[in-house]
């Protein structure tokens, strides 16, 4: 049986339990990062880290460890594990109240602490042949608040929005707002024009994806021209490649968009060059 860490213990998955007052559970009061695991080596730790950071002071919560403790816990964790490659989940919610104060209500609890659970399943990257064929894409306006830059637990719209590419037999939702492309229910948008990658800047309206950051950095490392900056409609329905990025899906190309081939209708030589690079660049860095 394979373990998580929950609240700073490892215990065997079956016999981890929170309680039913956890504001992540009444409330979806939380925070959590996925870090790709690569052979019991977790892939740009401490970037996930960072935007952890960046979450929980979104939310105005403290951070319960400091680095040393993440990096110790979590590779301990990966190293527990029965398989190599793993998608690890990092979650910290707001916790349970004290005694003596509401069971359930919005405004934060005083004192407690909060709940903090690590878990890793086994990682499937995306095979040649899913990378050779591509996905197909639906469009949808934006349905989210304005701060999408925090990676929080309260997926609602991220979850109806995918779903609703999955009843198409789609991989991902596309999100607009006023006109403007923002990123996909769970991953970042890329496009190519003219041999040219443009996507969004980070802004509230996005989550700065651990893998689009990769990516640039490999682009400006390799020459590859990057325009980083607001990407309207018609440049997303006219481009000649669009892919979407995680840190699960890798560089992934979209192949048809609303049922529109997106340019030739099959993946383009610019997301072939930047998967390449993208393996490389993981097998140079778990080398160390
Ligand atoms: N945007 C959203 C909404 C996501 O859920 C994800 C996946 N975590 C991403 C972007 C891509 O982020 P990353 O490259 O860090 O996986």
């Amino acid at each position: 049986m394979n373990e998580v860490w929950l609240n700073g213990q490892f215990v065997p998955a079956d016999a981890a339990r929170v309680s039913v007052f956890d504001r992540g559970f009444l409330l979806g009061d939380g925070v959590y990062e996925i870090v790709p695991v690569y052979s019991r080596n977790p892939f740009r730790l401490d970037e996930h880290l960072a935007r952890l950071q960046h979450s929980l002071d979104g939310i105005r919560l403290a951070n319960p460890h400091g680095l040393d403790v993440w990096r110790r816990a979590l590779l301990e964790l990966a190293a527990r594990q029965d398989f190599a490659d793993q998608s690890l989940l990092i979650q910290v919610t707001r916790g349970v109240p004290l005694p003596g104060q509401p069971l359930r209500d919005h405004a934060f609890p005083r004192g407690g602490a909060p709940t903090v659970l690590a878990f890793a399943q086994p990682l499937v990257p995306p095979t040649d042949a899913q990378k050779a064929t591509g996905v197909c894409a639906i469009t949808a306006p934006d349905p989210r608040w304005q701060r999408c830059d925090l990676k929080v637990i309260s997926l609602m719209a991220n979850v109806l929005m995918r779903q609703q590419a999955v009843a198409v037999e789609c991989a991902e939702t596309v999100f607009l707002r006023d006109g403007l492309l923002t990123e996909g229910a769970a991953s970042n948008i890329f496009v190519v024009r003219e041999g040219s990658l443009c996507t969004p800047a980070p802004s509230t309206h996005m989550l700065t994806g651990i893998t689009y950051d990769v990516v640039l950095e490999l682009a400006a490392r390799h020459g590859i021209p990057a325009r980083v900056s607001e990407v309207t409609e018609a440049e997303l329905r006219s481009a000649d490649e669009v892919w979407m990025t995680s840190s699960t899906k890798e560089i992934m190309p979209v192949v048809m968009l609303d049922d529109v081939p997106v340019g030739s209708g099959e993946p383009g030589p610019v997301a072939r060059q930047m998967d390449a690079l993208y393996q490389q660049f993981k097998q140079d860095v778990m080398r160390g």
